[in-house]
């Protein structure tokens, strides 16, 4: 979704302004009778197959049976029978009806609605218009019952890396056979047309912990009945929230094979070491009247005004109402299927702000009780204003009132790479001064640090991170320009050799840094946009990485492989508490007004259990030269001059002066 940091941090300030309860309109809700038992909707048992809709406002309620996915008349419909003390309508048959399907229809105010597939469906038709009936234990695959994800202790020992479902495999040159497919990370050996690894082989080499990926629930934008077409969307249009989208299926229309194939991916993942995060979006649905939300239960899951309009804090149309008992038992119930069903490791929430923090707070606990290694973070802003008031929301400036939960830090992200709504303005990396205390703030994954000075933040004003686990930095992500691109928008003739050294430099800031490390797919093959910022829908031939830049660009993919590594082989850049990283942070005297575009820092004292006494480092974003003064010692030297390496030393320094190269890090320890 797209960035609203500004209004976010608008609405924090401006917060007296808007600041209101829940619209007088959405408080007729509260009443409502709530209901979340495991057999909502559907179950099927030996007793045969029951219904049972929450709907506590519908005037009648049936469920239509199908013998297909799409097409065709109902075989038999099915009136339903109203349970007051759980707003809830039920309906049976003595049979099991695998293999069939099914829509609940409901009577409002005197007039039959739409067909629904309901909100529960865990399988559906082709294009979702009918849920399916089938029974999931049929679509584990072999070594299913031992599958696991990776271990997590801290969630700063995860390096996430995010991508879109395409675009890793659909470019020819990836080599791989499912393009676009769940399967295409079950194929190993997958090879560039210079014989370099590809897929899944190429994540196992970089050595990122986590995969995130843009949304793989079912959402309306693609039609699954013409898949040639080959169009590509992000998917930030929810359509079923508990079936997976049908195109990245090999057929769509057999309702098993997409949740087979992803569990495959998942097994294929996990083997591989590598954990998978789901990006989703309760924040709005794709359609209003027409969503499924609305078509069972009109009025409730969704906010509104005073005057009874949708709200629109997703900037989609609507948004919404989490802070509404049976949408948050949705949201929670919802993400904990997929933990157990699917094994997901993390959930990256969309517009994570236009939920409630006491929702948030649940989704955490109780997916640390399913899985203690979930990792849960989002976008702590929203797209517009909400009736939800700014201190209820799960805002980046709250993210200290969660607990198991993280935010993006958008403060390192701009302040590194310049301003994301301004292709040419240039960041820290990139020479512009006056970013340097913001980049600190991210160094020090937002927490309290008696060095850093938050009122000269650009962004946020105060530490609002009370651990280091509760921040995501990074400088990019699918929204936006990539960083190449930006790198070349923002540095437009300059020699490419000082965009690709600041494109190093500016990923050796975020893999240093404390908090949690996330990275866009491909950087780290210089894989660019074609200078589109907003791809959402573009076509695979803008959104697809060429992976001919891995040869190309191979020093840069080394680069990137040998920054993980250094990450994950030294816990002092993987702090789990503030008090520590106060502790053993310490930033070197710099006068940013004489000497702008320098930060040096030292880890000091063994930090975090780490290997080595103290680690000096070092970023230079200026398009000069520069020298700096090190104490005197036995320095071994990691990183420098866009070389790294954390094994063997690439040379040594007795300290002294020590000069960077322009949009370069130096990296050492003694
Ligand atoms: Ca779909």
């Amino acid at each position: 979704m797209k960035t609203s940091t500004l209004l976010a941090t608008a609405l924090m300030f401006g917060a007296s302004l808007t600041a209101q309860t829940n619209s007088s309109y959405d408080a007729q809700f509260m009443s409502w009778p709530t209901y979340s038992g495991s057999d909502l909707e559907l179950s099927v048992n030996d007793r045969g197959t029951s219904f049972r809709l929450w709907s506590p406002k519908a005037q009648e309620a049936r469920v239509n049976l199908y013998d297909t996915g799409r097409g065709g008349k109902a075989y038999r419909t099915l009136p339903m029978t109203f349970d007051a003390a759980t707003g809830t309508w039920s309906a049976s048959v003595p049979e099991k009806l695998y293999g069939k399907y099914y829509t609940f229809q409901i009577k409002h105010e005197g007039r039959w609605l739409d067909e629904t597939p309901g909100v529960w469906a865990k399988a559906v038709g082709v294009n979702g218009k009918r849920a399916a009936i089938i029974d999931l234990a049929t679509t584990n695959p072999e070594g299913w019952n031992n599958d696991k994800g990776p271990k997590v202790e801290n969630f700063t020992d995860v390096v996430l890396y995010e991508t879109h479902m395409r675009d890793l495999s659909m470019d020819r040159s990836s080599g791989i056979a499912n393009k676009g497919k769940f399967l295409q990370f079950t194929e190993q050996g997958t090879l560039s047309p210079q014989g370099l690894a590809t897929g899944i082989d190429h994540l196992k080499e970089l050595g990122v912990t986590h995969v995130h990926i843009l949304p793989m629930y079912d959402y309306n934008s693609v039609d699954e009945t013409n898949l040639q077409d080959n169009t590509y969307n992000w998917g930030y249009d929810p359509q079923n929230y508990n079936v997976l989208e049908g195109s990245y299926s090999t057929n769509p229309s057999d309702p098993a094979t997409r949740i087979r194939e992803m569990k495959e991916m998942v097994k294929a993942l996990h083997d591989a070491g590598i954990g998978v995060v789901m990006d989703v979006v309760y924040n709005h649905t794709a359609q209003n009247d027409e969503s499924n939300f609305e078509l069972t239960a009109p009025g409730y899951y969704h906010r509104h005004w005073d005057d009874g309009r949708y709200s629109d804090a997703s900037g989609c149309g609507n948004e919404t109402a989490s802070d509404l008992r049976q949408m948050q038992d949705f949201i929670v119930n919802s993400t904990k299927y997929f933990a157990k069903e699917f094994h997901i490791d993390g959930f990256r929430f969309d517009l994570m702000a236009i939920h409630d923090t006491e929702t948030m707070n649940r989704v955490a606990r109780e997916l640390k009780e399913v899985n203690p290694s979930v990792f849960v973070y989002g976008e702590g802003w929203t797209a517009g204003d909400s009736p939800l008031q700014p201190e209820r929301r799960a805002l980046k400036e709250n993210v200290s009132k969660m607990e198991g939960v993280a935010v993006f830090s958008d403060d390192l992200r701009d302040a590194v790479k310049g301003h994301y709504t301004d292709a040419a303005d240039r960041g820290f990396a990139t020479g512009k001064p006056g970013n340097e205390e913001t980049v600190k703030i991210g160094i020090v994954a937002a927490t309290d640090h008696p060095q850093v000075n938050y009122k000269k933040g650009n962004n946020s004003k105060f530490p609002y991170a009370k651990s280091p686990e509760m921040v995501v930095n990074y400088v990019s992500c699918h929204d936006d320009l990539t960083l190449t691109d930006k790198l070349k928008k923002s540095m437009a003739g300059e020699d490419e050799k000082n965009m690709l050294a600041a494109a190093k430099l500016a990923q050796t800031i975020v893999f240093t840094s404390q908090g949690t490390p996330f990275m866009f797919a491909g950087e780290e093959v210089f894989r660019d946009k074609k200078g589109v910022h907003n791809s959402y829908k573009s076509p695979d031939s803008i959104n697809a990485i060429d992976w001919n830049n891995k040869a190309r660009y191979k020093d840069q993919f080394d680069y990137y492989k040998g920054l993980i590594a250094l990450r994950k082989a030294h816990p002092a850049f993987r702090m789990t508490d503030a008090r520590q990283i106060a502790k053993h942070l310490k930033f070197d005297k710099i006068d940013s007004a004489k000497t702008p575009n320098l930060i040096s820092y030292s880890l000091v004292d063994n930090a975090n259990g780490d290997a080595w006494k103290e680690i000096k480092v070092i970023f230079n974003g200026s398009s000069e030269a520069r020298e700096v003064n090190v104490p005197k010692g036995n320095w071994e030297i990691v990183a420098q001059d866009g070389r790294i390496d954390a094994a063997t030393p690439l040379a040594t320094s007795a300290g002294g002066k020590v000069t960077l190269a322009p949009y370069s890090a130096l990296i050492m320890h003694r």
